[in-house]
């Protein structure tokens, strides 16, 4: 075995649930590190063990050799921090990022990361971050490579996960050139640096593109920190788009400044009547007692809240994925924040990426809550192999488009069987040279052949439909039309639920195939009335198709 090996367990949409191994133990993810500052210790590193039981620690290389120097080299990081279990150290990038330089060079950092025994140690990157002209992210990118090849020139230790950072910052060209570049050398972590100050400033929808653009150009394989993430609400983003390690300062920073971290945003003390948390500090405290102690021991009990706020956060992810329902818990997210849901909105443009990298079966069903859905690796890919894959039975001349009902499969429903009854009824043999199919949110069209593949008929979806989603299904309606070869399409038409483009986008297919398309459209649709007007359109279609 390598001293260093990252394994998947679980996966949902790009999130994983994996075990990175490292010289100091095994650590599973996604993981929360909280950033240990040795001089400021809100809370110290053996109670984070032991009390909230983190996995690892992450520490900053450059603040331990300025504290401690040499002392650091004989005890160990470990030891030194008073921490047994994986400890990572950034090496001064974010100094660099506020002060502009550091007096370390690049190699010094290499080594005396060796020599502190760390287990997932970073190069002296520099950092784009926000707002860099081109000019100066192209070289923080070219810098940044530069020092990352001559890491391999100086590093003694093979025991050492060694992370690689990506920069660019918002510069999405920049970013991709610095992953291509950065998955070329034998790193065993990547890491996205500069989002800090993108989330500060709550501009999630560009730090998914960040990501995003980082991950299609670094090998799957490997585990993504992404730096300075520490809040709750952004962590099922970053997670179900592929980040696996997360480091918090901000737990401790915020608690300074008296603001209460929760998985939906944040919240000032002095604004709180309530804690809306079970924590211990929040269990045994009431806000107004917390608000009139002393500011080291108000910002201790803070500190300690807002870790538990984001470790929680990161269990309920995990849990998520386990069960195949981050999606859901990204969207409940979503509603929590304009900024993450106008990101949710954004991913959009990543439909496919999201839909080739997701896993293809999921135990659990899923909850269609309106058109943010539409995104779903799950409903796009029906779309693409409904079109790439599906070829409709043999003998099947006419389409006939029947509305979604309630209960699924849509063929064993109530409705539909007294629908093909009645039709059964009128036409005896004819019915066999029709294919019936549903049209159905959030899939679109549904072939009574397929209706009971998951996830076909494994969801629940809120009615009434959104107008957006009846807008998707009546488009995926129009394409299947287009593409398959049918030789008229007679469509049931729900008039009370199905307003909007549907008949227009059958009748455009219709058009530039050629083919007649009859529209029965009823209120009632599933009515003696309405079932007979179908039966005789069918009739007609069935008699044209003959005769031509
Ligand atoms: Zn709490």
């Amino acid at each position: 075995m390598p001293c260093v090996s990252f394994e998947l367990r679980e996966r949902d949409l790009l999130a994983r649930i994996g075990r990175l191994r490292t010289k100091g133990g095994t650590i599973e993810t996604p993981l929360l590190l909280p950033v240990i500052n040795p001089a400021v210790q809100p809370v110290s590193p053996r109670s984070m063990k032991e009390e909230f039981g983190c996995g690892a620690v992450i520490t900053n290389a450059y603040i331990v050799r300025r504290q401690f120097g040499d002392r650091a080299v004989q005890e160990g990081i470990h030891r030194l921090l008073g921490f047994q279990g994986p400890v990572m150290t950034d090496s001064g990038a974010y100094q660099i990022l506020r002060y502009g330089d550091v007096d370390i060079t690049p190699e010094e950092a290499v080594r005396y990361q060796e020599e502190i025994g760390t287990d997932i140690a970073t190069i002296l990157d520099v950092p784009t971050g926000w707002g860099a002209p081109e000019k100066r992210a192209r070289y923080t990118v070219e810098e940044t490579l530069r020092r990352a090849r001559g890491l391999f020139e100086v590093k003694t230790r093979e025991d050492i996960a060694w992370v690689g950072p990506v920069q660019g910052g918002p510069h999405l060209e920049l970013v991709a050139q610095s992953a291509r570049e950065m998955a070329k050398l034998p790193f065993q972590v990547h890491a996205l640096g500069s989002p800090t100050q993108v989330m500060e400033q709550y501009l999630f929808h560009v730090l998914a593109d960040m990501i995003l653009t980082a991950k299609r150009n670094l090998p799957p394989d490997r585990p993504l920190h992404l730096f300075g993430a520490g809040h709750p609400l952004t962590f099922s983003l970053a997670v179900a788009l592929g980040c696996d390690l997360f480091d918090s300062a901000a737990y401790a920073i915020y608690a300074r400044q008296g603001r209460y971290m929760t998985e939906h945003g944040t919240l000032r003390l002095s604004e709180l009547q309530y804690f809306p948390c079970p924590c211990p500090v929040c269990a045994a405290n009431e806000p107004r007692e917390v608000a009139a102690m002393p500011e080291a021991e108000r910002a201790g009990l803070l500190a300690r809240h807002n870790l538990h706020a984001c470790l929680s956060e990161t269990r309920r992810i995990k849990q998520a994925i386990a069960e195949g329902r981050l999606w859901e818990h990204l969207e409940a997210r979503a509603h929590g924040h304009p900024s993450l849901l106008r990101a949710l909105k954004g991913l959009e443009r990543h439909r496919d990426y999201l839909e080739e990298l997701s896993p293809v079966t999921k135990g659990s069903g899923l909850f269609f809550f309106g058109s943010l859905g539409l995104v779903r690796p799950e409903v796009v890919r029906h779309g693409k192999r409904l079109l790439e894959r599906f070829t409709p039975p043999v003998g099947a001349r006419v389409l006939l488009l029947l509305p979604q009902v309630e209960r699924k499969p849509f063929h064993r429903s109530r409705e539909h069987r007294r629908a093909l009854d009645h039709l059964r009824k009128r036409l005896g043999d004819g019915l066999r040279m029709v294919h019936v199919c549903t049209y159905a949110a959030p899939f679109g069209v549904v072939p009574v052949e397929l209706d009971e593949v998951y996830p076909l008929s494994q969801h629940e979806v809120a009615t009434p439909i959104d107008e957006e989603t009846r807008g998707y299904v009546a488009e995926q309606v129009g394409r299947y039309v287009g593409a398959m070869d049918y030789e008229a399409v007679v469509l049931l038409h729900d008039a009370e639920h199905w307003q909007g483009g549907l008949v227009e986008s059958c009748r455009m297919a219709c058009e530039g195939k050629g083919v007649p398309l009859l529209v029965v459209s009823e209120r009632s649709p599933w009515s003696g009335e309405a079932l007979s007007r179908l039966s005789a359109a069918l009739h007609v279609a069935l008699k044209r198709e003959k005769g031509s």
